[in-house]
């Protein structure tokens, strides 16, 4: 199941940073995905929600950003969005147009909060 790969993807990451940051517990997780991922938002908040179930990550908020895909004209390199697969260049109308990204998927940012305020001694690190 391709969603279940990808909320593996994102709790991967999830613990990475989690990992960097000890005595914080992770609330919310922000990630970015290309339209053209074929990702079922269903499916994929069902996946995520089945792979935290019963783990310290249970209650971890999923929040995913679809984005168009984007594509850049080969006359006038520029870059403009592609909706509904309209493929002509808003700058000079042409067709010559090369896709340049809407199938990533990418870490956007994770929410924490500190699980023990007073025990944990404080790093500067700003
Ligand atoms: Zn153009």
């Amino acid at each position: 199941m391709h969603e279940m790969g990808i909320a593996n993807s994102i709790l991967d990451g999830v613990a990475k940073e989690l990992r960097q940051r000890p005595g914080s517990r992770a609330v919310k997780v922000g990630v970015r995905i290309g339209e053209l991922a074929g990702v079922d938002p269903d499916a994929l908040s069902f996946a995520f929600e089945a792979l935290t179930l019963d783990t310290p990550l249970a209650g971890l908020v999923l929040d995913v950003e679809y984005r168009a895909p984007r594509s850049r004209c080969r006359d006038c390199s520029r870059e403009f969005e592609v909706r509904n697969f309209e493929l002509l260049c808003p700058g000079c109308g042409g067709v010559n147009a090369e896709c340049i990204s809407g199938d990533e998927m990418e870490f956007a940012y994770l929410e924490v909060e500190e699980d023990e305020p007073c025990a944990a001694g404080r790093k500067s690190s700003e």
